[in-house]
């Protein structure tokens, strides 16, 4: 894949797919509700500022629990050693939760291509709780409100500066092939079987 690809992790209810779907604006999300198969492994082409990239959103690899399963660290792993950039979500409302801790371990090292997204910042400006996550050691914390948008400009434009420099214009004899068709005929299968 020649298009860079940013993944949203973190623990459940944080706001993942709320943000994906703010990012990727609106447009259905990939979803299979086949179970245990790639159930909500949404993933969409999206673009900020010129760049073009690939949007995954991991939550819904894993069943969406409290604990911090070893589900979840897979997740996250899978995630850091296919994206280029990640985007790790905690909830601004919930605060510092235990399951943040033990993601941001597994994140650490690769701390440069890592973006701290500390949602559901609605009172964005006023609200500055969001600054209790500098405590993850990831860097500054980027508030955003992935339910009415706020902050997400910002976001973006900290994501797209980390992409690496990959010519992702169209390419001569590259061809972007679509799979479609109703529910559970086994489109995500053949996917997954193309892509290995
Ligand atoms: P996920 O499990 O991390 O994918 O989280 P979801 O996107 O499913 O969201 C979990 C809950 O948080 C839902 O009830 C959302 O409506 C809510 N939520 C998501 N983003 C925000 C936000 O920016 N502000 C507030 N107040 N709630 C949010
Ligand atoms: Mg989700």
């Amino acid at each position: 894949m020649t298009r860079a690809t940013v993944a949203i992790v973190g623990r459940p209810n944080v706001g993942k797919s709320t943000l994906f779907n703010r990012i990727v604006g609106g447009r259905p999300a990939i979803v299979d509700d086949r179970p245990g198969v790639t159930r909500d492994r949404n993933f969409a082409k999206t673009e900020w500022g010129g760049r073009g990239f690939w949007l995954v959103d991991t939550g819904g690899w894993i069943p969406e629990t409290d604990a911090l399963s070893g589900a979840v660290r897979r997740q996250v792993e899978a995630a850091v050693g296919d994206a280029d950039v990640v985007m790790f979500v905690v909830d601004t409302l919930a605060g510092v939760h235990p399951s943040d801790q033990e993601v941001a371990e597994l994140l650490r090292r690769h701390q440069d291509r890592v973006v701290l997204v500390a949602n559901k910042a609605d009172e964005l400006a006023e609200d500055i709780s969001h600054h209790a996550f500098h405590e993850l050691g990831l860097g500054t914390p980027c508030p955003v409100s992935a339910s009415t948008g706020k902050g997400s400009g910002d976001l973006l434009d900290q994501v797209v500066a980390l992409l690496p420099d990959r010519d992702d214009s169209p390419q001569e004899g590259v061809i972007d092939v679509a799979v479609v068709g109703r529910p559970n005929v086994g489109k995500s299968s053949i996917v997954n079987r193309l892509l290995g």
